[in-house]
C-alpha cells in the first residue's frame, strides 16, 4: 500500500488534533501535515500535493468552500473531506464542487469510514 499524503485543515486546534489521531489510526504509516487556516493549507497543498485533505469551512484568510474550489480547480483529483455543522444548502455546493462531506461534530468512527473508502 503506497503512503498517502494527509493534509488537515481546521482553525480548531483540537479538531486538527482529533483528526491527525483518526488519520494515523486509520492509515497506517500516512504523512500528516496540519494547517490553521484555509491559506495556509492551501500552500500546504500547493508544495505538498497531497492525496487527501479534511478541511473545516468556517476559518480565516480562506474558507472551506473557497479552498475547496481551489484544490479541484488545481487538482481535480484530490480528494477533499469538507467537515461541516452548516445548513443543507451549503452542504448541496460542496457536493457539487466536488467535497465529500462529513458532519461536524465529527466521530472517530465517521471520519474512519470515509477514509477507509479511500484507502
Ligand atoms: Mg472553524
Amino acid at each position: 500500500m503506497k503512503k498517502k499524503k494527509i493534509v488537515v485543515v481546521d482553525d480548531d486546534r483540537e479538531i486538527r488534533e482529533l483528526a491527525n489521531y483518526i488519520v494515523e489510526d486509520s492509515l497506517p504509516g500516512a504523512v500528516i501535515r496540519l494547517a490553521e487556516n484555509g491559506l495556509e493549507g492551501w500552500q500546504m497543498i500547493m508544495s505538498d500535493k497531497p492525496d487527501i485533505v479534511i478541511t473545516d469551512v468556517n476559518m480565516p484568510l480562506m474558507n472551506g468552500i473557497e479552498l475547496l474550489k481551489n484544490i479541484k480547480k488545481t487538482f481535480p483529483d484530490l480528494k477533499v473531506i469538507v467537515a461541516t455543522a452548516l445548513p443543507e444548502i451549503y452542504q448541496k455546493e460542496i457536493i457539487h464542487l466536488g467535497g465529500m462531506l462529513l458532519p461536524k461534530p465529527f466521530s472517530y468512527k465517521s471520519l474512519r469510514k470515509i477514509l477507509r473508502r479511500l484507502r
